[in-house]
């Protein structure tokens, strides 16, 4: 049987697989992208269908459709091989005994969780009976929408799910960390967590079950335990890393150019059975910058339908800085008061698009709540509220939004901005860092080398003879030297002739299986991305170039490790005299050399 990850390869396109989670833009047969793995304003991310690899060539990082995605999602290779395989459309059972890490196995015992539990809801009991029934009729859910969202039913009853996952293979301790049972505190016994509730799984953006949100069926709340109880945080279930219904979204996300956050997975769910697809949910916690770069993937642009008034506007503050340092645009949704989204939706349902169409941008809608009080008699109400529009512009990271809001302000208080300005207080927020890590550097080094290869992966007919212009020694790398003499080699034995191109996927079934295919991955986007359109004249007046270039900085290079030479040889006190003196002889020769190749040079 063939590889599975040939296979998913084969059968994925790599900007299809990159295409979900940052925007692609094409560039000549290639695509361009904002690389989500280091800051950067310009797009420098390349992606190239053809070869089925990516690189960027700002941070340095790339390779194929699995190291995007385990890099992204912070995945082990056989956890890339999961998310990928129902993407492409394989089976990976045969592998799951070889190929599995502990996070497979609890995704595993999770998934059949689920089914365990939807199975348990159309079963023929009282209890089953009355959830679905609670389902239908109090919550006003098709049956379509059951299905949809894998709701379902716990038994009431400590042993049933432990017993039939525990038949499957899973041990107990599989299932406490994958937060399906819990541990008596005194005592070895295990006892299944969830009993009586109504079960909504909530998904990871791939469509994997990480946890449940447990409602307790209305007859059976003893008034004891919550309403709602959820997985225990753990290994893979981290509510401030998820949204609710992401899984479904995204693709009407995508389409729509726009979010809807709602607090509630029921409101969520009201609004993808009303036909809004676009719509998830924090479900009662509150919205994190994780929340937001997950978004980012697939929008910039949030609406907030949460019931602002009531959480008071100590939300705002954090969700206007959030906004600012992820440059996302954020409005509000202003429901009437009273209602909210699930109830709204169901009574209203042709209002919801205008009312997210008249969604005012975030500061809109503070200034609005706030302005009754800013124009209010009393002065410590003008004061106290004053103060608090100020904290809000204080988050802002865009210089002229603030200076637009300071305006106003002004004007509403009728005062001099001046004295606003003085009293904006000082938490001005942290612009972000461009991460500086070791590839950027190492990049920037390496560029004549890049660009050297880049140029004869361009104009193959150029390795003809290739050594005229550079000894593969003299490359800065040993990586470099391995990928230059590989491809003098690989040309001889082709026997291209000028005006041939080198054919990718023929050039890599023969490559060594070695360290260096990432690197050649690059040198051909780098090919793609600056070189397309040149001409091998041009070649021939920038490869000289190049090779000074490389030349004066190995042997500059050459010159210091000469020094530090000579300098470890006067300290030696083993060596006799004249061995010593003869050794720095041989090596101020060869310093004053390569001094006199580089003046040569220079010249
Ligand atoms: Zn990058």
């Amino acid at each position: 049987m063939v590889n599975p990850s040939d296979e998913i390869k084969a059968r994925l396109n790599v900007a299809d697989v990159l295409g979900e989670y940052i925007k692609l833009q094409p560039a000549g047969g290639n695509f361009k992208a904002k690389c989500p793995f280091h800051q950067e304003k310009t797009a420098s991310l390349m992606v190239s269908p053809d070869k089925q690899i990516w690189h960027c060539f700002g941070c340095g990082k790339g390779g194929d459709i699995f190291s995007f995605v385990m890099e992204m999602e912070g995945l082990t290779f056989p956890e890339a091989l999961r998310l990928l395989a129902p993407k492409a459309g394989i089976q990976l059972t045969d592998y799951r005994g070889q190929d599995n890490s502990r996070r497979n196995r609890l995704l595993d015992a999770l998934a059949e969780a689920g089914v365990f539990y939807q199975k348990q809801l159309t079963a023929n009991n009282k209890l089953a009976e009355a959830a679905l029934h609670y389902l239908r009729i109090e919550r006003h859910l098709t049956d379509d929408m059951l299905n949809y969202w894998q709701i379902g039913w716990a038994p009431n009853d400590w042993q049933m799910l432990s017993d039939y996952l525990r038949r499957k293979g899973y041990t107990e301790n599989e299932l406490l960390l994958a937060g399906l049972n819990s541990q008596a505190a005194t005592g070895q016994r295990f006892y299944d967590r969830f009993r009586g509730r109504i079960m909504f799984p909530w998904h990871d953006v791939n469509g994997n079950l990480l946890g449940f949100s447990a409602r307790v069926l209305p007859q059976l709340d003893d008034g004891k335990t919550g309403k709602y109880i959820n997985s225990p945080q753990n290994l893979i279930y981290d509510k401030s890393k998820q949204l609710f219904g992401l899984w479904r979204a995204k693709a009407a996300i995508k389409e729509a150019g726009r979010v809807i956050i709602v607090e509630g997975q029921m409101d969520c769910i009201m609004a993808h059975q009303q036909g809004f697809k676009n719509v998830v949910a924090t479900s009662g916690t509150a919205l994190t910058e994780d929340h937001l770069k997950l978004i980012k993937r697939y929008t910039e642009n949030l609406v907030l339908a949460f019931d602002m008034d009531q959480a008071g506007i100590l939300a705002a503050d954090r969700a206007i800085a959030l906004a600012s340092q992820v440059n996302m645009n954020i409005r509000v949704l202003r429901l009437p008061a009273g209602k909210d989204p699930d109830e709204f939706l169901r009574q209203h349902n042709q209002d919801w698009p205008v009312l997210v169409e008249a969604a005012p941008p975030i500061m809109e809608y503070y200034f609005q709540l706030l302005r009754p009080q800013l124009v209010a008699d009393k002065v410590e109400s003008r004061k106290a509220a004053t103060k608090r529009f100020l904290t809000l512009i204080s988050k802002l990271s865009d210089v002229v939004e603030r200076d637009y809001w300071l305006k106003k302000l002004a004007q509403v208080l009728r005062i001099e901005v001046q004295l606003l300005y003085d009293s904006l207080p000082t938490n001005q927020p942290t612009t972000n860092q461009p991460t500086t890590n070791q590839p950027i550097k190492q990049l920037v080094k390496n560029r004549p080398v890049d660009l050297f290869l880049a140029w004869l992966i361009r104009f193959p007919s150029l390795l003809d003879n290739a050594s005229q212009w550079l000894e593969p020694e003299l490359l800065n790398s040993p990586t470099a030297v391995q990928i230059y003499k590989n491809l003098i080699v690989y040309y001889n034995k082709k026997r291209l002739t000028a005006g041939d191109n080198l054919d990718y996927n023929d050039l890599l079934a023969w490559w060594p299986a070695d360290q260096s295919g990432d690197y050649l991955n690059s040198l051909f986007l780098l090919a793609d991305k600056d070189l397309a359109e040149t001409t091998i004249e041009q070649a021939l007046i920038e490869l000289p170039k190049l090779t000074r270039l490389i030349q004066r900085a190995y042997w500059h290079q050459r010159l210091s490790v000469i020094s530090q030479q000579i300098a470890g040889l006067e300290k030696d006190k083993s060596l006799s005299d004249d061995k010593r003196e003869l050794e720095i002889n041989i090596l101020m020769g060869e310093a004053e050399e390569l001094s006199q190749a580089l003046r040569t040079l220079d010249n």
